[in-house]
């Protein structure tokens, strides 16, 4: 299922490109997310919101286009559309090989939501985050961190889903 739903995205990708805003990317995407009987629509309305922020974070911050895809988030763990959290910021890329890093070292990215990816910026600057808490573990003992991803893994994907009994 979930499988079928990658595919389609990235056919589309291939044909049509980008989509240049969250419209374009609802029209899309909206019709192949919601034929199938595993995702309601606004479930697909919100696979759609999480697929285009990732995607503009890929384009603009994070420039890892090619890695966009839905998969199991490093913090919070929980299945949405990815993004590359680098783990030594670039901007920090230079300072960083003066310790001793080396390439392979200051490329090293985790797979995170857009709202874990956002609380790790909000909460750090580049430096802190290149200096102190350059992997998912010492980012996960960060208290602030751990909390929002302990917050962050309760919130359902499919919020708005009703359950009947
Ligand atoms: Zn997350
Ligand atoms: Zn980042």
């Amino acid at each position: 299922m979930t499988q079928y739903i990658i595919e389609s995205v990235a056919i589309d990708f291939a044909s049509n490109g980008v989509p240049e805003n969250l419209d374009s990317c609802l029209n899309r995407f909206e019709e192949t997310l919601s034929s199938s009987e595993a995702v309601d629509s606004d479930d697909s309305r919100e696979f759609c919101e999480a697929l285009f922020s990732a995607l503009q974070d890929n384009t603009a911050e994070d420039i890892d286009e090619d890695s966009l895809q839905p998969g199991e988030c490093e913090m919070c763990e929980r299945y949405m559309p990815l993004t590359k959290h680098h783990l030594i910021p670039r901007m920090m890329h230079g300072r960083m090989r003066k310790h001793g890093y080396d390439r392979a070292l200051l490329n090293q990215t985790a797979d995170v939501c857009r709202p874990c990816h956002n609380a790790v910026h909000r909460c750090y600057t580049e430096k802190q985050l290149a200096m102190e808490f350059n992997t998912i573990e010492k980012l996960m003992q960060s208290a602030e961190i751990y909390r929002h991803a302990k917050w962050a893994s309760k919130q359902p994907v499919r919020s708005r889903r009703v359950r009947q009994s």
